[in-house]
């Protein structure tokens, strides 16, 4: 009797044989780092991170992930708790890899002739066809291949699906996570600034940012469906006090609360450090009678984060100390090698500073990135790019049990 008593005792205590559910519910309310610790525990504390049910959820506003590639480390810091974190690099550090950007939790980076993409946290990588198999509309100057730009699509428990990239040049390339080459759509007449993923469809704004290209893909290649264009260009030219030949416009898309929007980013290049001095939103109206880009004056309950050439848009409800309705954006001073984040109001049309502590900012050329796992998924194409089926997913994250240091 005793001993059967102390069994029961020692099952209660296994930690690993606790329901799922509750492990679960423990998981979403933790930290990023705090659920890293949380897997690294045991096989089943892993699967209650990167289950289905955990999915859908971003549990941390956007970090900020430095571009350092000389160094081992990734340099990051939580807006959560303002933290500065850093974390191994699972790749040579020596080879020359940087981050091209970040997009619904995965970095991209290339390395000399290598395309991959990265989850941060679990180390999951993903490659993507080799560089030299972008479209090229002809011609072979050195770096005009060079992607400058992307956005991923994903399935509905956000793995990675699709990436489009926009190259130096200005081409469109894209391709399904697992191909061996990008595909691509370019004519002589359009240059492209920017790509974005929304409702199966791949969107790509011109580079004056008047003119937005839609695109199918579901067949394997990239078919244009339509374009929307401004029917007003004027209004796309925001009052600064100063001739636009000393302006440097940024042009954005992204999807934000069921629409895609057009930002533009405008600096004053005639000072050091190139401020910014203003945004522009448009949003990409395709289904009323004369499809045409439409002046957002309000992002309603959300946020946009924009660094570089990236941007990403969050529900306010997941930045708790972020404020609803501003563009969240990063100044890198090369000279200096200081960063900082302000905000635009989008309602006032002001820039304010931020209390996001610049003194630990990593840099250079600091980005923000959603914190997330990948997650357990038995989608189609999940299933064809088996990464993400359960089984596969448990063995690599087990393998990378020290991911946030
Ligand atoms: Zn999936």
């Amino acid at each position: 009797m005793e001993n059967h008593m102390e069994e029961v005792a020692l099952q209660l205590r296994d930690w690993s044989k606790m329901p799922t559910e509750i492990l679960e519910q423990v998981c979403k309310r933790l930290t990023i780092p705090d659920q890293a610790a949380f897997i690294a525990v045991c096989k089943t504390w892993l699967s209650a991170n990167t289950s289905k049910k955990a999915s859908h959820w971003i549990p941390d506003a956007p970090w900020i992930v430095s571009n350092n590639y000389t160094s081992a480390q990734f340099q990051a810091i939580s807006t959560t708790n303002n933290q500065a974190y850093n974390i191994y690099k699972p790749f040579n550090p020596l080879r020359n890899t940087y981050i091209l950007g970040s997009s619904k939790g995965w970095l991209i980076l290339k390395s000399d002739q290598n395309l991959f993409i990265l989850n941060l946290f679990s180390k999951l990588r993903l490659d993507l066809p080799p560089l030299r198999t972008t479209p090229c509309s002809g011609g072979d100057c050195f770096g005009i291949h060079k992607p400058i730009v992307f956005t991923i699509d994903t399935c509905p428990n956000m793995n990675p699906t699709s990436v489009a990239v926009v190259t130096y040049k200005g081409d469109l390339g894209w391709c399904k996570v697992g191909d061996t080459t990008w595909k691509g759509y370019h004519t002589n007449d359009e240059f492209y600034s920017n790509v974005a993923f929304y409702d199966n469809k791949l969107y790509a704004v011109e580079r004056d940012g008047l003119k937005v290209n839609i695109f199918k893909y579901d067949q394997g290649v990239l078919i244009k469906i339509g374009s929307v264009e401004s029917t007003n260009p004027n209004e796309h030219i925001p009052d600064l006090s100063i001739p636009m030949c000393f302006i440097n416009m940024s042009v954005y898309l992204v999807e934000c609360g069921g629409k895609v929007f057009v930002v533009k980013r405008f600096s004053d290049n005639t000072k050091r450090n190139t401020p910014t001095r203003n945004f522009t939103i448009f949003a990409v109206e395709e289904n009323c009678t004369t499809p045409q880009l439409v002046k957002v004056e309000s992002l309603d309950d959300h946020i946009l984060f924009v660094a570089g050439l990236n941007i990403e848009c969050l529900d306010a409800k997941y930045c708790p100390k972020f404020q609803r309705d501003n563009v969240y954006f990063i100044c890198y001073y090369e000279k200096s090698h200081r960063a900082e984040v302000k905000m635009f109001s989008v309602a006032d049309r002001t820039i304010h500073k931020t209390l996001l502590n610049s003194t630990n900012m990593p840099t250079p050329s600091p980005i923000w990135m959603i914190p997330r796992f990948p997650f357990e998924c038995v989608c189609e194409v999940c299933t064809s790019a088996p990464w993400f089926r359960p089984r596969e997913l448990k063995k690599r994250l087990m393998l990378r049990k020290t991911n946030v240091a």
